[in-house]
């Protein structure tokens, strides 16, 4: 159940996978939560309580900004965000079609921008918060088919290392997590079939994460002392090579 003395955590992409597995995570510590997510109706399944479910899609600041003043109104200050909402549309860049990078483009750097600017200056005032942008462990090193999602979640990681210096005599926290291959329905949304069946192949023979174990190193991550920052966290299924 909620706890009055709980504050309220906001988490991007919030409809499946990592961040539904995140959003269970924190209910089932007492926090009320922002969700956010495209498809409203995937945010509400998820029947959890002092949940306050809005469809905003990431790259739109103003309506992104509207739903978090909304949730401080009714829940008081967010004291955590978790940047979480992304795509991954695999190609080879000579055959991909551009909408496909800008997607990828928008969504995983821009978007996760915007989660970041929305809470941040609220967290300085209050000299205290919380930023997990998720990453991957393709923002730290190249894969097959990845170039452009590689170049999003580098910058990613480039990003929140420089900001977390920013905001380091502020009080507020910056935390990477770079998962390895989580089963969920990332996949699903690249194009190109052969592409697809060769990662689903490769994904079925590393025995991948599951998306409460990354919820579960995202919860660790928040729960240490404020005055502690976990600066990243790669985690990766035992099987997985690469
Ligand atoms: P899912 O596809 O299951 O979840 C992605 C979530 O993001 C959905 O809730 C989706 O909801 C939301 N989303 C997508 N586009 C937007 C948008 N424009 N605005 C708001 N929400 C959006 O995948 P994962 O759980 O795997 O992905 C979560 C994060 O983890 C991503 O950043 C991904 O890059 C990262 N990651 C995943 C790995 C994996 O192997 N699965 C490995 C490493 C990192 P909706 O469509 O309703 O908007």
């Amino acid at each position: 159940m909620p706890s009055p003395d709980k504050p309220l955590i906001v988490i991007t992409g919030a409809g499946s996978g990592i961040g539904a597995a995140t959003a269970r995570a924190f209910a089932g510590l007492g926090h009320p939560l922002l969700l956010l997510a495209r498809r409203v109706d995937r945010l509400e399944a998820l029947g959890l309580p002092s949940a306050l479910a809005r469809a905003v899609d990431v790259t739109d600041a103003k309506a992104l900004a509207a739903a978090v003043e909304e949730a401080e109104a009714i829940f008081g200050p967010a004291d955590a965000i978790v940047n979480n909402a992304g795509v991954m549309l695999l190609g080879e860049v000579a055959e991909q079609p551009a909408e496909e990078w800008d997607r990828m483009l928008d969504v995983n750097v821009r978007g996760l921008l915007n989660g970041v600017r929305t809470v941040l200056p609220g967290m300085i005032g209050r000299g205290r918060g919380t930023i997990v942008n998720v990453g991957s462990v393709a923002g730290r090193k190249g894969y097959p088919n990845h170039t452009v999602y590689v170049g999003t979640k580098f910058a990613v990681h480039a990003m929140s290392e420089n900001l977390r210096a920013e905001v380091a005599g502020h009080g507020v926290r910056v935390t990477t997590i770079a998962p390895g291959v989580v089963e969920t329905e990332l996949l699903s949304h690249t194009t190109d079939e052969a592409i697809k069946a060769d990662y689903q192949a490769y994904k079925e023979s590393t025995d991948a994460l599951t998306p409460e174990d990354v919820a579960a190193a995202i919860q660790y991550a928040y729960e240490a002392p404020q005055r502690v920052c976990i600066r990243e966290i790669v985690l990766a299924a035992t099987a997985q090579d690469s």
